[in-house]
């Protein structure tokens, strides 16, 4: 297994990991296979969407701050409670095809890390199996 370090800048924030995963791919010698990926924390998420345009990104993390705004009725007394709800709406893991030792991704996908209580210091782990 290995694992990618990540400092966040913003409150709320997408950032591309395409190249750190791609790395860890080359690393594990795996030619074909899943590359899973997992992040250890409750007020952030992983997402693969288009990277090409970035108001793409920009469109989601607003809509996802119209739908669930920082300050409303929350219980929990952290007063980060909207983060660890786009946390769980968005998915802390995903899962990306491996092929030729590289992630099988799309023309215009990159592969998100999303901050939603940042800035912070932050892991998404990755691991990488062969299925031949
Ligand atoms: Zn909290």
């Amino acid at each position: 297994m290995e694992t990618i370090d990540v400092s966040t800048r913003s409150r709320t924030e997408m950032i591309d990991i395409n190249k750190q995963v791609a790395a860890c791919v080359r690393k594990s010698g795996v030619k074909n296979g899943l590359c899973f990926l997992y992040v250890p924390h409750t007020t952030a998420a992983v997402t693969v969407n288009e990277g090409a345009d970035p108001s793409v990104k920009r469109d989601v993390l607003e809509t996802l701050n119209e739908l669930i705004p920082f300050e409303a009725d929350y219980s929990h007394t952290e007063g980060n409670s909207a983060a660890h709800i786009k946390s769980t709406v968005v998915g802390v893991s995903e899962v990306v095809p491996v092929r030729d030792g590289a992630p099988m991704l799309g023309t215009w996908q990159t592969i998100f890390f999303c901050e939603f209580d940042g800035p912070r210091r932050r892991k998404v782990h990755v691991v990488v199996s062969a299925s031949d």
